[in-house]
């Protein structure tokens, strides 16, 4: 398994040097440590998360959620879910994963999933351009984020910017 902190400090309950210079940085935050080193331990009952990789973990006020490297996302889901439910009694909050892509589209598809994309649409703002995700306002607040919460982790991800409208 790969993880944001090295094979020693996922198997340990302290920090190597390395890995507690990143966590000082913020290259690396608390809850992707705690999350980090639950997958690992769960990666002996469960075999699909030991070729899985973590890439980063993000807070939000109502879910967290999980981003792994391309393809990687059902294998830390786990069947019916098991894996990640057991990731979300141990910190207490509801867990999205979501796998990163070079295609902005399917990051943002497993970010709203089950709400789907009605378009991507740019618009002219006094401060510049943007691109628009158009979502049916059937799914309004239905995504267990804010608008605010959805566009900051889709361009930590992405790194582009994108608003997102129910319309
Ligand atoms: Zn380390």
């Amino acid at each position: 398994m790969k993880a944001p902190i090295c094979n020693v400090c996922l198997k340990s309950d302290v920090l190597c040097s390395n890995c507690e210079e990143k966590l000082e940085n913020g290259e690396i935050n608390e809850l992707e440590i705690q999350i980090s080193r639950k997958l690992k331990e769960l990666s002996d009952e469960y075999g699909s998360l030991r070729d899985s990789e973590i890439l980063h973990v993000y807070d939000t006020e109502n879910v967290v959620v999980i981003v792994t490297a391309e393809g990687d996302g059902a294998k830390v889901v786990g069947r019916s879910g098991e894996i990640v439910k057991k990731v979300a009694e141990e910190i207490d909050k509801s867990i999205r994963v979501v796998e990163k892509s070079e295609n902005d589209r399917e990051v943002i598809k497993g970010l709203l999933s089950p709400a789907e994309i009605e378009s991507v649409n740019t618009v002219f703002t006094p401060d510049g351009e943007h691109q628009k995700i158009v979502v049916d306002e059937e799914y309004k607040g239905k995504i267990n984020m804010s608008n605010e919460e959805f566009e900051e982790i889709i361009e930590k991800i992405t790194g582009s910017h994108y608003l997102l409208s129910f319309e």
